[in-house]
């Protein structure tokens, strides 16, 4: 059963288009239907094959456009899913076609027990996870990274929006930079962790800036930098249409900052059509720059993604109103295929689409950090 978090009535009503097994879906609102086995799909044809975990929603930083600079307070210790269930959990999900999970948070590096949780999925049977990666806002990864990586972590992704120390200080409210770019150039000598992605979250009046800084960054040390719309998801009401710096406008920005030998940018064809981001290789070969563009391009189309919170609360769309408590059934004493058809059917009733823009579009009453992003 999906739970209501807000009400529905002041959505829009959302174009259908034809669904698999002879059903039409809403958003959000499907009907129950024979779920069988095989894999994991949604009302309206897609398949998911992706899963973040998060496993706490705690974080030393306090980003501006993920939550408010104070009054957090992060979810008791009991609360959080235990390693076993997450495994119980992920286990089930990768039985019904999952094969790339990411695991994330809050900050997942703040959860003791991260190196164990990599070590069970890793080790998922029958041919383990065709991706297995960590998001991080890597201020403790140089002391983790040995420990990860011996766990079977395949691949990082780094959260760094500013490369000016006062800059990064000003958006994490944290003075973090150093730190942050010690556990960057520490993952380099993992070559198993590869590739190495920088994700950072363009923000108006200031990524503009720092495009030039971002491309050398790509073009000598390797790293996959991936620029992410600002979305509604801030939890201090601070986003509004027009915060969002757009990746045609980075684009443009980038063109204009670089050697004219360095152009046309080259678009790298797409590993796979889910792939959140456009991505841009220079013309002379070296350093990659992707652009994720949820906002002024909304790839909802292909989406495959699923999230766990990390009280488990499986949530089928970052703007998802409604999430499915997984937690409070395996308590009680669900058996697999209990939670398998809870799975199911929270996976089928997935979204059409986001609606941010739409008029009567209400932000999620969780913000980035309390569902994992
Ligand atoms: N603490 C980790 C980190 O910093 O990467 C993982 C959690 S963080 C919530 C995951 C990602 O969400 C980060 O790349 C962050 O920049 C992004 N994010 C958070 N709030 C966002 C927002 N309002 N819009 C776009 N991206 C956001």
């Amino acid at each position: 059963m999906v739970r209501e978090l807000i009400s529905v009535t002041e959505l829009p009503t959302v174009p259908l288009r034809p669904v698999v097994r002879g059903t039409t879906n809403g958003n959000g609102a499907a009907p129950r239907h024979d779920h069988g086995e095989g894999p994991l799909v949604d009302g309206f044809g897609r398949t998911l094959r992706a899963l973040r975990v998060s496993v706490t929603d705690a974080c030393q930083f306090r980003c501006l456009y993920c939550m408010p600079s104070e009054d957090m307070t992060f979810l008791p210790h009991g609360e959080l899913l235990t390693p076993d269930e997450i495994e119980r959990l992920v286990g089930l999900l990768v039985g019904m076609g999952v094969t790339n999970v990411r695991l994330t948070g809050g900050e997942p590096l703040v959860r003791r027990e991260l190196p164990d949780i990599v070590a069970r999925l890793a080790a998922m049977e029958p041919d383990g996870l065709a991706d297995l990666s960590l998001t991080t806002n890597g201020f403790l990864l140089e002391r983790h990274l040995p420990a990860l990586a011996a766990a079977g972590l395949q691949r990082l992704n780094v959260s760094v929006d500013s490369l000016v120390a006062e800059t990064f200080r000003d958006i994490t409210r944290r003075d973090a930079l150093a730190q942050v770019l010690d556990g960057l150039k520490a993952a380099e000598a993992y070559p198993q962790l590869r590739p190495i992605k920088v994700n950072a979250v363009a923000l108006r009046d200031s990524t503009e800036r720092e495009v030039r800084a971002f491309a050398d960054l790509a073009r000598t040390r390797g790293y996959v930098i991936r620029f992410i719309e600002f979305m509604p998801l801030d939890g201090g009401g601070r986003w509004t249409a027009d915060t969002v710096l757009t990746g045609a406008e980075l684009k443009a920005a980038l063109e204009a900052s670089v050697p004219a030998a360095w152009l046309p940018l080259e678009p790298v064809p797409m590993a796979d059509p889910a792939q959140t981001s456009r991505v841009y290789r220079f013309a002379d070969g070296i350093g990659e720059i992707g652009f994720i563009n949820p906002v002024s391009e909304p790839f909802c189309d292909a989406c495959d993604r699923l999230r766990l919170t990390a009280e488990g609360e499986l949530r089928t769309c970052l703007f998802s109103i409604g999430e499915t408590d997984l937690r409070g059934p395996m308590r009680a004493g669900a058996s697999d295929s209990d939670l398998a058809e809870l799975i199911r059917e929270a996976a089928w009733s997935k979204e059409l689409k986001h609606h941010i823009g739409d008029p009567g579009f209400r932000p999620p009453p969780r913000n980035m950090s309390q569902i994992g992003g």
